[in-house]
């Protein structure tokens, strides 16, 4: 009987000590998820805004950017702006690839540009959203 209440008492305490530990197991990670969120957001402010070329879909790394033209006023929410396209299809393209137009699959000349909509919104982030090119605006 002695032994039993003894083995009883080993298992409540096993189970505190364990309660304890995934207690302190949980709180750790969740400072750390803080921070580095913190980190992250101080990071992406002012970084490149696409990770891919629209004209030509090539993957961006940080860095590469894109050769873009944004029109005054820069304090509206909503801007126009212009893609001349990366350091892959501007100002002459690689071999293979092609400088196409997300709207209308027409191939953008070289003298010719992407029209975009700039959104710049409250948390200094920046959204890009293609219109059109220099060729199906014209009509
Ligand atoms: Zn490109
Ligand atoms: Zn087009």
């Amino acid at each position: 009987m002695e032994y039993l209440i003894l083995g009883l008492a080993v298992i409540v305490i096993a189970v505190a000590l364990s309660f304890f530990a995934n207690l302190f197991k949980k709180a750790k990670p969740k400072n750390q998820s803080k921070t580095s969120n913190q980190n992250k957001s101080q990071n992406g402010a002012g970084g490149p805004f696409l990770v891919t070329c629209p004209m030509c879909g090539s993957p961006l790394p940080k860095g590469d950017n894109l050769v873009t033209k944004v029109y005054r006023p820069m304090n509206v929410p909503d801007q126009r702006c212009t893609i001349n396209g990366c350091p892959h299809c501007y100002p002459r393209p690689e071999p293979g690839i092609r400088r196409q137009c997300p709207c209308c699959k027409k191939e953008v000349p070289l003298n010719g540009y992407l029209i975009a909509r700039l959104f710049n919104y409250k948390n200094n982030k920046k959204h890009v959203m293609v219109t059109g090119c220099s060729e199906c605006c014209k009509k």
